[in-house]
């Protein structure tokens, strides 16, 4: 099986380092929001990572994290963190969002058929670990304090940037101005930020009260359950040049050695072309999804059509046509369901030959679907063609023996989901009245939700709301 590191630019044979199993490293949500659809393309990959690892016959040990507390607003350590703002705007305590949001995750990759890791482990459940971890770093010179936190020196690491092919000079000389003047290099991070005395989340510390960065959580986890060699770490691209620059960093600083042999990155979802954003109204959840009449496995069919390394932009016409495609795929393939029809061994080895090649080429999934519609559409329907089909969905996780399960994932809303997904709505549609300067009725908008008590705040992020008690 031949998977694409980014760390070498090149497709690699996959062998794992330790017999039988792959240690799989994954970066999880951060459960400050409902995850997006570009969030969920980016664990659709991780899941047909696993499928085809197990189809190869590995046992897995996949490790993902969940963040609950450290990724700041920016990426560069200044900001709020997102989990005290969101708990700030909506008066609750961020163990309650973070539950909450955690809950609504693990929903939706359930109905996306994606398999879950064998450890899901939260960051607020191992800061000992990452305490340990920086003051070991300390001890080996490669930080040093500000007065507003524990940083790590890049200067002591000549190698940053290799996964990225980033120039620390090109960096530095390109840099924008820098906030944090105390900093050595406008690269050095965060490993513990001082906490004020009303930050919401914070430990004691060597350091004093404080809270953790993010990227010193997945360094110190990753060690911590799947030790100081494993196989293959996972992230979507967005985190190549910053958050798994400096996992290496850290990592490396600490073991003298990298941890992840392969880094295996998925490609951005676009939307109409371009990014998603609040203020664009065009960040979608599955529930919003799910509420315009898609089942979660129309989505999952939609990704599976384009290669994880490569953009995929979404639209709603997409989406229709995968929607079809699937159902038109699944009453296909009971054509085939307890006919007599006999079919030669070879037409079907070569079928599945050709269908291994595609997943063992770097997760060739586009190029599998292709061989299973040719299995589908072959003229003589079989029994034994039938079972091979379903064979393989194993790798799709489309539930190809459903014929019309369009309800059957739609699990029953909470009263909660319902509303959210109302209010973005109407957030959405206030949005678009501005747009067009309509502003009679984004007022209007307001003030409906308002004698609901639903109170809505424009920021620069977009607009946020919280239902008053
Ligand atoms: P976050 O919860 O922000 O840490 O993101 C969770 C995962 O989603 C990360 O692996 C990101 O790389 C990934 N991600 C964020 N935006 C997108 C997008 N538009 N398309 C695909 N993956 C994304
Ligand atoms: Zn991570």
């Amino acid at each position: 099986m031949k998977l694409y590191n980014t760390l070498t630019r090149s497709k690699e044979e996959f062998i794992p380092l330790d017999g039988n199993t792959a240690r799989i490293y994954s970066c999880g949500p951060t459960v400050y929001n409902y995850a997006h659809i570009g969030n969920l393309r980016t664990y659709i990959f991780m899941d047909i990572l696993r499928r085809s690892l197990k189809w190869n016959g590995y046992e897995l040990i996949n490790m993902m994290n969940i963040t609950d507390v450290g990724h700041l607003v920016s990426d560069s350590d200044d900001g709020e963190d997102k989990m005290a703002k969101t708990a700030r705007e909506q008066k609750k305590t961020p163990w309650e969002i973070a539950e909450y949001f955690t809950g609504v995750f693990l929903k939706d990759i359930e109905r996306l058929n994606i398999s879950r890791p064998e450890i899901i482990a939260k960051a607020t459940e191992h800061i000992p670990e990452m305490i340990q971890f920086i003051s070991r770093l300390e001890n080996k010179d490669f930080t040093y304090e500000t007065s507003d936190g524990i940083y790590y020196d890049i200067g002591k690491f000549p190698e940053y940037g290799r996964l990225s092919g980033i120039n620390l000079d090109d960096q530095l000389s390109g840099a924008r101005v820098e906030i944090n003047k105390e900093k050595r290099h406008p690269a050095d991070f965060a490993l513990w930020k001082k906490a004020p005395k009303e930050h919401i989340m914070q430990w004691d510390s060597p350091w004093g009260m404080g809270y953790p960065g993010w990227h010193i959580e997945c360094s110190a986890m990753g060690l911590k359950y799947l030790g100081e060699y494993f196989d293959i770490h996972t992230g979507g691209v967005d985190h190549i040049p910053i958050h798994h620059e400096n996992e290496i960093a850290q990592t490396v600083g600490l073991l003298g050695h990298p941890a992840a042999k392969f880094w295996v990155h998925g490609e951005f979802m676009l939307v109409n072309n371009g990014k998603m954003s609040k203020s664009l109204g065009n960040i979608y959840t599955i529930e919003q999804l799910v509420d315009r009449g898609y089942s979660p496995l129309d989505f999952r069919y939609f990704c599976l059509n384009a290669h994880y390394r490569s953009k995929l932009n979404f639209t709603f016409e997409g989406l229709d046509g995968a929607k079809k495609s699937l159902a038109n795929l699944r009453a296909e393939i009971t054509k085939h369901k307890n006919t007599e029809n006999d079919i030669s061994e070879d037409i079907i080895n070569s079928f599945l030959t050709e269908f291994n090649e595609a997943v063992n080429d770097d997760l060739n999934i586009p190029r599998a679907l292709g061989v299973l519609w040719n299995m589908v559409r072959y003229e003589v329907k079989s029994d034994l063609l039938y079972r091979k089909i379903l064979k393989t969905d194993k790798i799709f996780g489309l539930n190809l023996d459903a014929i019309d399960d369009f309800d059957e994932f739609d699990l029953p809303e909470t009263t909660d989901s319902k509303l959210a997904s109302e209010i973005e709505e109407q957030i959405k549609l206030r949005a678009e009245a501005k747009k067009t300067k309509n502003y009679a009725e984004a007022d209007r908008i307001r003030a409906e939700l308002a004698e609901r008590k639903i109170i809505l705040t424009d920021t620069p992020d977009g607009t946020t709301y919280k239902i008053e008690k």
